[in-house]
């Protein structure tokens, strides 16, 4: 599949500008990547630090597939990410947080943010991943140094943001092939062999409280994380409105 890589020097927000094109009938593999973010985004409308030296991307899918696979979208992109990082960089250490984040140690190192749009008829129209990895910056606002870092800082080692996409792309598309011929049960395999959540102890949040303590026991057929208190109350969640932590 042909990738078409369009490069500015600064966005607003990648997911917003892949969002206008797939609107205005870009193609699948329309690529979106600046050097840096004013307003880049997190899950709930959280703020995303963009500063120059991490790539800042999203890529435009248009996968026939019912809508209620979208969801596996982030999950795909999550396991790309990981495979991709974890090659380049000879380091098993990375690994991802249920759904959307991969750290290195405890630390987030990328974060993902998929955006689905239908339509008339129900169908999928686009889905907008956006990929935010920490590629070379040597700093952090205050409010992120305890929970974020790069790979520059952690591995020392300098590839650049073009090295680490042109991998991530690479990876990304071999999954997504896979997703469509075969579904979505290699990239689940993987997903569970990369993981850091499944079996701890998770609190469950939305913007504001805790909605559910207990133990991260399964990934479900839909992406959605299953969770069982003490008294053996099980719930399952999806990614939408919540964290964990
Ligand atoms: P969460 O992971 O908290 O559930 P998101 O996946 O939406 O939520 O990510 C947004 C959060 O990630 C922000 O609230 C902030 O704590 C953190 N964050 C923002 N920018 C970065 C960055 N460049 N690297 C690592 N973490 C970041």
């Amino acid at each position: 599949m042909p990738v078409k890589i369009l490069r500015y020097p600064q966005v607003t927000s990648t997911n917003l500008l892949a969002k206008d094109l797939a609107l205005n009938k870009a193609t699948e593999w329309t690529v979106v990547v600046a050097e840096q973010q004013q307003q880049g985004q997190g899950r709930l409308s959280r703020v995303w630090e963009s500063q120059l030296g991490g790539l800042w991307c999203s890529v435009i899918l248009r996968p026939q597939l019912a809508p209620e696979f979208a969801p596996q979208a982030t999950l795909l992109a999550a396991v790309a990410v990981t495979k991709a990082l974890r090659t380049l960089y000879a380091t098993e250490s990375i690994k991802i947080k249920w759904p959307n984040d991969v750290l290195i140690g405890q630390k987030k190192l990328c974060g993902i943010l998929s955006e689905l749009a239908l339509t008339a008829a129900g169908e999928i129209d686009y889905i907008v991943v956006g990929i935010g990895v920490n590629v070379g910056q040597t700093s952090f606002s205050e409010n992120l140094q305890d929970i974020a870092t790069s790979l520059l800082i952690e591995t020392g080692k300098t590839y650049t943001c073009t090295q680490v996409l042109d991998r991530i792309l690479e990876v990304f598309q071999e999954y997504y092939q896979e997703w469509l011929q075969n579904g979505y049960e290699k990239i689940r395999a993987d997903w569970l062999k990369y993981n850091c959540t499944l079996g701890n102890f998770v609190t469950v949040k939305d913007d504001t409280q805790i909605i559910f303590q207990g133990l991260a026991t399964e990934l479900d057929d839909y992406g959605c994380l299953v969770v069982s208190d003490a008294a053996g109350k099980q719930l399952k969640f999806d990614f939408g409105e919540i964290s964990i932590r």
